[in-house]
């Protein structure tokens, strides 16, 4: 039976010509689920943890539709597009795949292994990809929208790729603004969800030009880890109107 099912899948494999297979570990493993023998096909992308299953029983069961569409958001439609111009799968690994994955030229992801090294996907950002991690920069940098114009980091974005898309200043405040709405809106989805306690602080100060502060705070626990979330910093205008009647008729 088990001796059986290898020889299957020898046979099989001899039929995955296509190019997109280059980009997976060549052997897929075999799991059962439910009774239904699958392939798992893992993507061979440096830190990626991209699995596609495909049931030998199922409609899908030569489809390499799933298998192509990771391959043009993990390494990028270059790429991809540099595989389909292979005869076959085993030249595109060879001319393709493992170029990219030895010098590490295709780019980004956050992955962070611990309080280790961040490590860097091989592909470029796509515009999108780009707009989002400015408004992640900007924010846990607290940098000034203007960052973007400055010259000194265009030059280090665009030297040696000068069509790289960077936003305008305009375009980060407007997108700073509907990540925050959006974060907002998800935010409060999750606590009202939330299925154990909420506790809620308030932490209140003074800014040495006599600007009275309270900061909204929730507190919980998502998968076992606890979380701090900042739901707002109002500023208490009634002490300053106080503060300021006092300074101007005392
Ligand atoms: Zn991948």
């Amino acid at each position: 039976m088990r001796r059986n099912t290898y020889l299957n899948l020898e046979r099989m494999m001899k039929r995955w010509t296509s190019p997109v297979y280059a980009f997976y570990h060549p052997i897929p493993d075999i799991a059962y689920i439910d009774g239904h023998r699958a392939h798992v096909f893992k993507c061979t992308a440096k830190s990626c943890k991209y699995t596609c299953r495909r049931f030998l029983d199922g409609p899908d069961r030569s489809s390499t539709g799933n298998l192509i569409k990771h391959v043009k958001t993990c390494w990028g439609d270059v790429a991809y597009k540099a595989a389909t111009d292979c005869q076959h799968a085993n030249e595109a690994r060879e001319s393709v795949v493992k170029p990219l994955t030895t010098s590490g030229t295709i780019t980004t992801a956050f992955d962070r292994k611990g309080k280790g090294k961040v490590s860097y996907r091989h592909r470029q950002h796509t515009k999108t990809e780009t707009k989002a991690e400015i408004v992640r920069w900007v924010s846990e940098s607290v940098c000034l929208f203007k960052i973007v114009e400055d010259r000194g980091f265009l030059s280090l974005m665009k030297t040696g790729r000068p069509d790289y898309y960077i936003p305008s200043a305009s375009t980060v405040s407007r997108d700073v603004r509907i990540v925050f709405a959006r974060t907002r809106a998800r935010i409060g989805q999750m606590l009202q969800e939330h299925p154990g306690r909420i506790n809620f602080a308030t932490d209140a100060w003074t800014s040495p030009n006599h600007y009275a502060y309270v900061a909204v705070t929730a507190h919980l626990e998502v998968r076992g880890e606890p979380i701090c979330i900042v739901l707002d910093v109002v500023e208490l205008l009634v002490v300053r109107q106080y503060l300021d009647f006092n300074l101007l008729y005392h």
